[in-house]
């Protein structure tokens, strides 16, 4: 076999391919909602609800207009907020944070595992203070985190569980589905997440009846009976456009990640070399792969080289969440969570999506290994 390709560029996410593939049933399902103009709440946003509750082995779901507002809306239905602490990962994307800082509990951050990258379990417990109210564990990258542990401890303490899935549609621990684990989840359809509306979008999940209530009411301005506002309640409703395009998009969801899956593992036997460390996949999961991320020394030396040669990666997250400007006021320092720290110079994500070729993971492992060859980066003496 010859080293030669003509795969001549490849991005991080390609929307347009997807489009492609399902174009005449997305552009139906537009069509559809356009003759009936029920634009908000309409029958799409409560048939994708049902659907995808099912989907995820829950009895209810509430369609609301991002992942930010699903985790909001959460929180807030269970009554969340100022003088409380929630607890959550120092590796994660900032709207984790900010859904718990907009109800005006604290957010208190716990070390990541050095292996899944997700909420270390053995941290929890020295977080909880007798303010804590929930943890929030992060399924970051597609794959859940070690959820009997977290359970656990929130039973002994009392605590609610909200699964941040916003990366994880149709993960599973053990045999159940991200979203069924804890006493409530929030998905985030932004369009390069696995499951993308066309514009944002967002899912809350829930075996809890009365929750759901509070999140019928708070997703619709406070009201359960039109006009009569029971709390200050929010415009957080999903499009029925945008769910009209999702329902197209969950019949194709296990097809898609299970691309995903062979992507990566043609990425983890291509790049099985001693100066890269591959993703781990923790003997509980199924990974979904919304992000293939390895670490590597020189990590934006070869960012830059990849796009030079028309290969574009990401970074998930380049500053953990205690480092952030917008949190000085949360009081913490560099050298608090030292795994975070660490792997936030190295980590770097590879092109991912389900319509990704062989030629092109080829490509991308030829080219990273190329890097490697040249600058002798070795990160296990790092
Ligand atoms: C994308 C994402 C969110 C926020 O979702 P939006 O739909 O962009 O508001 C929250 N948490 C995590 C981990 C995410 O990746």
């Amino acid at each position: 076999m010859t080293t030669q390709t003509n795969v001549q560029r490849v991005p991080f996410v390609d929307l347009k391919a997807q489009y492609d593939l399902i174009a005449d049933e997305v552009n139906e399902a537009i069509a559809n909602v356009l003759q009936r103009t029920d634009f908000i709440l309409g029958q799409d946003v409560r048939l994708l609800e049902e659907e995808f509750a099912e989907w995820c082995g829950v009895k209810h779901a509430v369609g609301v207009d991002s992942g930010t507002s699903a985790l909001e809306m959460a929180l807030r239905a269970f009554e969340i907020g100022a003088g409380d602490e929630v607890i959550t990962a120092a590796n994660t994307f900032i709207a984790t944070t900010l859904a718990i800082s907009y109800t005006g509990a604290k957010p208190v951050l716990v070390d990541i595992d050095p292996k899944t990258y997700t909420l270390d379990p053995n941290r929890v417990e020295d977080a909880i203070t007798a303010r804590t109210k929930a943890i929030m564990p992060v399924h970051l990258y597609g794959q859940t985190a070690d959820m009997d542990p977290i359970i656990e401890i929130a039973e002994r303490h009392n605590l609610i569980v909200i699964e941040d899935a916003a990366q994880a549609h149709g993960a599973r621990y053990k045999s159940k589905r991200a979203g069924s684990l804890g006493h409530a989840a929030a998905f985030s359809f932004y369009p390069g997440k696995n499951m993308g509306a066309y514009g944002d979008g967002g899912m809350v999940v829930t075996d809890d009846d009365k929750i759901l209530d509070n999140l019928h009411m708070l997703r619709n301005y406070g009201q359960r009976v039109k006009y009569h506002h029971e709390s200050l309640g929010y415009n957080h409703r999903l499009d029925t456009m945008q769910a009209a395009i999702l329902r197209v998009k969950l019949k194709y969801m296990d097809e898609w990640n299970a691309a995903r899956r062979e992507h990566a593992e043609q990425y983890t036997e291509l790049l099985n070399a001693r100066d890269i460390v591959t993703p781990s996949i923790a003997n509980y999961a199924e990974h979904i792969w919304h992000l293939y991320v390895i670490r590597v020394a020189y990590r934006d030396d070869l960012l830059k080289y990849l796009a030079d040669h028309n290969i574009y990666a990401g970074m998930h997250y380049p500053v953990p969440i205690h480092l952030q400007k917008a949190y000085a006021d949360l009081g913490y320092q560099q050298g608090d969570f030292p795994i975070s720290e660490k792997y936030a110079d190295q980590i770097l994500s590879l092109p991912m999506y389900a319509e990704l070729t062989p030629e092109m993971i080829e490509y991308v492992a030829t080219t990273i290994k190329e890097f490697l060859a040249q600058q002798g980066a070795d990160l296990t003496e790092s």
